[in-house]
This record gives C-alpha cells, sequence and structure tokens, in this order.
C-alpha cells in the first residue's frame, strides 16, 4: 500500500488511533455489537443482498427494491471493515468474505457491477430498464442510473476492507470496476457526469491506496464535467434542475451551496480531495466561496444542511425553517467529510469547528441509543404530531424504503478516531526540515491513545477527558526519545466567544474566562492561530498537557434574516446544543419563553439518556430544563424545541 500520498496536512489514520471514551466507546460498541448486524439482516431480508446472487445467476428472480440499493451493501461492508479493524471478530470476518464472493459473483466479466441491469438482461428482460430510473443500456442515463454512485462507495468499502484486512478480493473487484470506468470515459471517450456524485471521493482513495494516477485523473475528469451542456448534454433527471445535481454551472464557477444535499457536498468533499492532493487553485477557490456560504447563510445551528424537503435540497440563503427542516442525516456525515477535507486542505481549525457541530449535533441524532432505529430528517422542532422523518414517520425508524442513512452511521461510528489527530508542517515549511516544523494537531477531544511518528521519533500520545460535559482535556506525551516539535490544540470557536466561523449565530452575552493551557503544571500563554494554540518545544517523556476550556451554558441568537428564529434564543454548551422536550417541561415547549434574565444551571444525570448533563433555567414564568439535541426523542413521542422565545423583559 503506499503510504507516500498525503495530504498537505494529513490526519492520523483510525487505524492508528485507539479511543477509550466515557462517550463515545459506549455508541462506537453499539454499532458493532448491533447495528453492523442489524443493517445486513435488513439488507437481506429486503433483497439487497440476493440481487447480487440472482446477477450471478445463482438464484432465480427480478431485482428487488432501489435501482441504487447494491451501494447500502458497500456502505454497510465499509463500516463492517472499519469495526472489524478495532475489534477482531472471526465470524463478522468470514460473512464479509462469504459475502464479497458474492458481490465478486455479480460483476461482469468487463467489470461492470450494476445488479439492477445485470439481472434483468440475464432474465432477458431489458425492457423493464426504465431511462428514469436505471437507464435503458449502460452508462445511458448516468444523472439517474446512480450506477456511478453505486461503484464509488464499492470503492470505498473495498479500500476500507483491504486496510482493515489486508485482503485483497473486494479492491480487485473495485479496482477492474475502476479500470473499466477509465476506459469508457474521459475527455477523448465518453463525458458525462454521475448524477449522484460519490465516485469521486472513492476514486481518490484507490488513488492513495494504489498510487495509480488514472484514478484521480478520472475523479478530476468528473469534477470538470459538470456544468457542460455543451457535449449535447441536456438538463433531464430529477426536478428537470441542473442545480439539483450541481451540474448548473462548471465546479471551479459556483458559489452557492444549491440541490440536493448529499450529492452537494459529496461533491465539495471530492473537489477537496482532487485540490489537496494536486493543489488545484481553481477547486480551492471555488470551496472556500462555496464554504462562506454554507457556514454564513445555510448551516443550522446543529451542524445540520439541507433544509428544504423537496429535492433533499439547500434552502435560499437564511432560509433555514425549524418545524420543516429536513437536515437529513447523510447530510450531516457529508458535512463531516467535508470540513475534514477542508481541514487537509488548509490547516484551519474553523473546518473542524463545523466538523464537530455536525458530528454532535447533526449526524448523532440520527440513530438512537439501542443502534437500529434512524431518523433520516432532523427538524429543530416539532409539535408532537408532524411527520416529518421518512415513510410518514415521526419517531426513528428500523428501516425506510430508500435507507441510505441506517447504512451511513454504520461507518462513521468506528472511523471517529481519524478525526482526533493531524499532522502537518509550519506554514512556509513545507518540506518539514526546519527547527520546530513539524506540526501535531489535535482536532477533537476524546479519551484516546495514538502513536504517531514526528521526525523520526515515536511519539505516544494519551489523552484523558470528559467531553462534551467539561472541558479539562489531559495530554501525556511520550516520545521514545526527546524531540523538537509543535504540539497544535484546537481551541474551539465556541470557546472564543463564536459558535460558528460566521456571523450566522452569535452568544448573547460575553463571559470573562477563556481557555488556559498549562505544561507540567506551568502555565503556558495562549496564542491561537488559525484556531489553534501552539506549543513549540523540545517535548520529554511524561510531559503532561493541560487545556482547560471553559463550559458555562450560552444563550444563542441567530441572524436576523432567519424568519423563523427572530426574537428567539437558543441554549447550547461546549459544542452541544440543547433543546427543551414536553417531557420534561410538563408536556408542552413550543410556546415556551426563556427569560434574560432566568438562572441556568447544570446538572449532570449520570441515569437520564445514557448520562447527559441537564440545562435547568430557573425563572418566574415556570422553569424549564433543557437535554441535548443529540437525545432528543428517545423516551416516548412529545413537543421538542432548539428555539424558544427570549423573553428580554
Ligand atoms: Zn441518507
Amino acid at each position: 500500500m503506499s503510504t507516500a500520498i498525503r495530504y498537505h496536512y494529513t490526519a492520523l489514520p483510525f487505524t492508528q488511533v485507539t479511543i477509550d471514551d466515557s462517550f463515545w466507546s459506549p455508541r462506537i460498541e453499539t454499532n458493532r455489537a448491533v447495528t453492523v448486524g442489524y443493517d445486513f439482516q435488513k439488507s437481506e431480508e429486503t433483497g439487497r443482498l440476493t440481487n447480487f446472487d440472482k446477477a450471478a445467476g445463482h438464484m432465480a428472480g427480478a431485482h428487488e427494491g432501489i435501482f441504487f440499493n447494491d451501494s447500502d451493501v458497500f456502505k454497510i461492508i465499509e463500516g463492517a471493515a472499519y469495526a472489524l479493524h478495532l475489534h477482531p471478530d472471526p465470524a463478522l470476518d468470514h460473512y464479509l468474505d462469504e459475502l464479497i464472493e458474492r458481490i465478486a459473483a455479480a460483476q461482469e466479466p468487463d467489470g461492470y457491477l450494476y445488479t439492477a441491469r445485470t439481472i434483468a438482461e440475464r432474465n432477458g428482460t431489458p425492457e423493464i430498464l426504465q431511462a428514469d430510473r436505471e437507464g435503458p443500456s449502460r452508462w445511458s442515463h448516468l444523472l439517474v442510473s446512480h450506477e456511478l454512485y453505486n461503484i464509488g462507495h464499492l470503492y470505498e468499502g473495498a479500500v476500507a476492507h483491504y486496510q482493515a484486512t489486508g485482503k485483497r478480493r473486494l479492491l480487485d473487484v473495485a479496482l477492474k470496476s475502476a479500470n473499466l470506468v477509465d476506459e469508457v470515459f474521459g475527455p477523448d471517450k465518453r463525458r458525462d457526469v454521475p448524477g449522484h456524485q460519490e465516485i469521486e471521493m472513492g476514486l481518490v482513495k484507490l488513488y492513495r491506496v494504489t498510487g495509480d494516477e488514472r484514478y484521480l485523473r478520472l475523479a478530476k475528469f468528473f469534477l470538470d464535467e459538470r456544468g457542460h451542456y455543451y457535449h449535447g448534454r441536456q438538463p433531464y433527471g430529477n426536478h428537470g434542475d441542473p442545480a439539483y445535481t450541481q451540474d448548473h454551472l462548471p465546479v471551479t464557477e459556483q458559489d452557492e451551496a444549491l440541490g440536493h444535499a448529499v450529492r452537494a457536498v459529496y461533491m465539495y468533499s471530492g473537489m477537496a480531495d482532487v485540490a489537496a492532493l494536486t493543489g488545484e487553485q481553481a477547486y480551492i477557490d471555488a470551496l472556500g466561496r462555496i464554504w462562506d456560504n454554507v457556514v454564513s447563510k445555510k448551516l443550522y445551528l446543529t451542524g445540520g444542511i439541507g433544509a428544504r424537503h423537496h429535492g433533499e435540497a439547500f434552502g435560499s440563503n437564511y432560509e433555514l425553517p425549524n418545524a420543516t427542516a429536513y437536515n437529513e442525516t447523510c447530510a450531516a456525515i457529508a458535512n463531516v467529510f467535508w470540513n475534514q477535507r477542508m481541514f487537509q486542505l488548509h490547516g484551519d481549525a474553523k473546518y473542524i469547528d463545523v466538523l464537530e457541530r455536525s458530528l454532535y449535533n447533526g449526524f448523532l441524532p440520527g440513530i438512537a441509543f439501542s443502534g437500529d432505529r434512524f431518523f433520516y430528517v432532523n427538524p429543530l422542532e416539532f409539535d408532537g404530531t408532524y411527520k416529518f422523518n421518512r415513510d410518514n414517520s415521526f419517531v426513528r425508524m428500523p428501516w425506510f424504503n430508500c435507507s441510505c442513512c441506517p447504512t451511513n452511521v454504520v461507518r462513521v461510528f468506528p472511523s471517529l478516531g481519524g478525526y482526533l489527530y493531524a499532522q502537518g508542517n509550519a506554514p512556509g515549511n513545507d518540506q518539514g526540515n526546519g527547527a520546530g516544523g513539524e506540526r501535531l494537531y489535535v482536532n477533537l477531544f476524546m479519551g484516546s491513545q495514538t502513536t504517531v511518528d514526528v521526525a523520526g521519533t515515536a511519539v505516544q500520545i494519551t489523552q484523558e477527558t470528559n467531553y462534551p460535559w467539561d472541558g479539562a482535556i489531559k495530554l501525556t506525551l511520550q516520545p521514545a526519545t526527546a524531540t523538537n516539535f509543535t504540539l497544535c490544540l484546537r481551541i474551539p470557536g465556541w470557546a472564543q466567544g463564536q459558535p460558528v466561523p460566521s456571523d450566522l449565530y452569535h452568544y448573547i452575552d460575553a463571559i470573562p474566562e477563556s481557555a488556559t493551557i498549562t505544561v507540567n503544571g506551568m502555565a503556558v500563554a495562549l496564542t491561537v492561530q488559525q484556531g489553534y494554540a501552539t506549543i513549540s518545544r523540545t517535548w520529554q517523556s511524561g510531559d503532561v498537557v493541560e487545556l482547560m476550556l471553559p463550559m458555562p451554558v450560552r444563550r444563542v441568537e441567530c441572524h436576523p434574516a432567519v424568519q423563523d428564529n427572530v426574537g428567539k434564543v437558543a441554549l447550547a454548551r461546549g459544542p452541544l446544543v440543547y433543546c427543551a422536550e414536553g417531557v420534561d417541561n410538563g408536556g408542552h415547549v413550543l410556546n415556551a419563553t426563556l427569560l434574560d434574565t432566568a438562572t441556568l444551571a447544570t446538572e449532570l444525570v449520570p441515569d437520564l439518556l445514557h448520562g447527559v448533563v441537564v440545562i435547568r433555567a430557573q425563572q418566574p414564568l415556570g422553569n424549564l430544563t433543557f437535554v441535548p439535541y443529540y437525545a432528543w426523542a428517545q423516551r416516548g413521542v412529545g413537543e421538542m424545541t432548539v428555539w424558544l422565545q427570549r423573553g428580554t423583559a
């Protein structure tokens, strides 16, 4: 495997980080012990797995379910592979080997893999393939067929399985597929774009694992093809709107997040990958404009994105309704992917601020503590009756007809270790050969351990914390020999008076406390550059760094252009956004008012919602209790709101 292909700021892979954390470890374990097997079982029940057997000719019958269901299986394999790496499991290992054989058998001899078409042709019923779904012939209707979307997820799953197990079987299936795509598509070959972006990220992973530049070029080709109708392509497909698939302009000319949110943000992620690896300035510029647009005009306080139910799409600027917010769980996951890549491009903590917000408040509500119930849609307000979730429901569902979200969450938990630490060089010191040139970044706060090579020395780092419940973070460094490098500790925007890196939200009240750092008990001056406190020194084994992030309850106000939030206030503490639920507040919260004069107290309640810090507001109007938004809707059906009327009297 190639290790030479690095980003300028490279995250340590999850395989190098062990998480041992009271907040996240139970969720990672539930994902491994429940969700992985549950998702495979659901896939078996719904024909997702037997579609591969039918395509292979090992079973009779028509394709079952949606034409992009193959992708769900590839995503579960990706998550299962990560889980397998963290926790050896011979039964799961064996199950994956057998499943991969079923998938390999479904691949046509030239590398084509798309069960919906292969089954129809094998059954002699190609006429059932519809132009507005599968497409009548190979690659004929890419904007709707999801042929390239499916195999993009194959590539990600294959790389994960290879990295987790060292086995090449699925990787070889993926490479055979990618080689076919490379034979068919290119500047002098077939020119078209996938209707649902995903293959771009998958191809970059194939490039990074093989070093074969064809895959990187192909990823860039699919990105550069967007928005060029002069190839004779018409704006057909879903909703008849080219912006739905971000095909309205060349990617380098885009400056506003438009259309289907998951498509869009998978595309931005692919662009950031390509930009980080090639330095493509036009991509970097476009991504900067689009990111500013999202963070200043289209981001929910929860880190959710994609405001509209219609088209699962971004709304207009400042269109952020609460009760009808769509906020697909997959879109929050995509936002985590994108911001990780933006960090890897720029080395700026503001991207991790957004990532953290989306991870704790956008992604996490999508899955119940039990690991087998899911929100596809994540509103910020609920009246107890509106069926906001998919498939006509308002509770977390066991599965969906379109189950992209339950199969996406399964790959996030076990790969979380890959978001904690990163390496890079000081700006202007690309060779990393100057004094203090090497930088070690601490991006997220979770109990964890890693060993990283810094300037040729193995450095073990142990992180201890009760985050997100308190802001004390202790790092113990154990370099094999004393060594000089710069430790960069992220000082979150929320700890510097800014909930998001824009004017979309702001804290109503200033607080006097600020973050502090000690090294071996001695206070060090805090200088923050690009969101990081940097400490350059010769580190000795046993050095202890303690970071203290004050975590008072903060009142948040929204930009006045967001109509739904005018006159309203929300509560946040540290990285967490809070909500009021009926169950804690006498049944009703939608008409509640929170006075500026209310006293806000916190209390750790160990037996509530697997242990949460609740916020209690004491005021003459009647007291209110708030719980973290990620934990809502786990105690029956009832009213909920993140934003409350603000009482300034
Ligand atoms: Zn989804």
